[in-house]
């Protein structure tokens, strides 16, 4: 469908300079994050707020979700220089909180969970003040690559289940719904002093019934915090945009999330997984 953006997608322009300085410095440390990968719309005033997420392990994913912009195909060599300047950045930011993302590494045996645990390490090396999230794939349901990630204790584990299980098949065909669910659960149980985050899209052709039922099901695995944002194509090649939720039904699903019980819920248009991640812990 993708419709023309109604107005509240429309994003004034901000200052910029703090952005073209964030992106220098990326490039010198030859980092990339996943807010320029995914060409996020927040993009300039996260960089304006000094926050960003980082991508590692590559800019080549393993699979082929219809909605990202992640690129696909070969992949990278893992870099094992990266954890240090991921950490080098993080300092130069003097940063208060940091997410650090990958692409799905389905090609690594624990899908890249050790490399997870020494960015955390070398972050913690440089600068222990720092409060730390991992998005992290589903390491195809391993338990052991998960349990590595969890004995890295970071402050929060966010893993997206993104959309209602219904529209796996067409969103993110290589992922499944319980198995996402039940990786959230098991950090929980190996480390309930872990905050558990997670996120949905909405536009997708979801049913509101749909979005509180995985808000439920999110709750009953013992999930503290919930993002929720606006699904936008980055291309006509990629899923359409089937509606443009109303910012008044974004407000109705945040108090719906606070009810259930969710600690904090980060719920409108332009709301992304890691937008504001920092305000869950001031
Ligand atoms: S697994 Fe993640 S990075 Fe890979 S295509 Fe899907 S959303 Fe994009």
């Amino acid at each position: 469908m993708n419709a023309r953006k109604p107005s509240w997608l429309k994003i004034k322009l901000k200052d910029a300079s703090k952005l073209i300085e964030v992106k220098k410095m990326l490039d010198r440390l030859s980092l990339h994050t996943v807010c320029e990968e995914a060409n996020c719309p927040n993009v300039i005033e996260c960089f304006g707020r000094k926050t960003a997420t980082f991508m590692i392990l590559g800019r080549i994913c393993t699979r082929n979700c219809t909605f990202c912009n992640v690129g696909k195909g070969e992949v990278e060599e893992v870099d094992f220089e990266e954890p240090y300047r991921v950490a080098s950045a993080v300092q130069e930011l003097n940063l208060k909180h940091v997410v650090i993302t990958s692409v799905t590494r389905d090609d690594l045996s624990d899908g890249g969970a050790d490399h997870f645990v020494r960015v955390i390490e070398k972050i913690r090396e440089l600068e222990n003040k720092v409060t730390i999230e991992v998005l992290i794939p589903d390491f195809q349901g391993d338990g052991d690559a998960l349990l590595k990630v969890i004995k890295g204790r970071p402050d929060i584990l966010n893993h997206n289940i993104e959309t209602v299980p219904r529209l796996y098949s067409s969103v993110r065909p290589q992922a499944n719904y319980l198995r996402s669910l039940k990786l959230l659960e098991n950090a929980k149980q190996i480390d309930d002093a872990i905050y558990t985050k997670s996120g949905i899209m909405l536009g997708l052709g979801e049913k509101e019934e749909e979005v509180v039922n995985v808000m439920k099901d999110l709750r009953n695995i013992g999930c503290d915090v919930l993002t929720i944002g606006q699904y936008l194509a980055p291309s006509k090649n990629h899923h359409p945009v089937i509606e443009y939720i109303e910012p008044v039904i974004f407000e109705k699903y945040k108090e719906i999330g606070y009810e259930l019980g969710f600690k904090y819920v980060a719920s409108g248009p332009l709301v992304r997984s890691s937008y504001h991640a920092d305000e869950f812990f001031t």
